[in-house]
């Protein structure tokens, strides 16, 4: 049950299921930000009249966790670049992003830890 208590449910409205969804935000993900709010990047499936979409979300968030702008872009074969591309490339990105908000996180801490001796 510890895992619960590190995540926080919020909701957006996407204009292109025409509904509301719930999301799950892990609560220290604004550690170690200094820009808000900051895109996450996430997919979700739709079926809209039988036929099964992937949308592409980017939710930008402020430090509260709220979700301040839902966008969503529809993945289409017939796009500039594939689904596939799409997605690797966003994860690419994503990933990066991340392994320097660790870095920051630990050399905060790190910092700290010089100036407290
Ligand atoms: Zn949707």
């Amino acid at each position: 049950m510890a895992k619960k208590d590190t995540e926080i449910v919020k909701h957006y409205r996407c204009p292109i299921c025409n509904s509301t969804h719930r999301v799950k935000l892990s609560k220290d993900m604004c550690k170690g930000r200094t820009k808000f709010p900051f895109p996450y990047v996430i997919l979700h499936d739709s079926i809209h009249d039988n036929e099964l979409k992937e949308l592409l979300t980017i939710l930008y968030i402020d430090k509260n966790l709220q979700i301040r702008h839902a966008e969503i872009q529809e993945l289409k074969d017939d796009n500039l670049f594939s689904k596939t591309q799409v997605v690797a490339m966003t994860k690419t990105l994503f990933e990066e992003n991340e392994r320097l908000r660790q870095d920051v996180i630990r050399l905060t801490d790190a910092i700290n830890k010089l100036k407290q001796k």
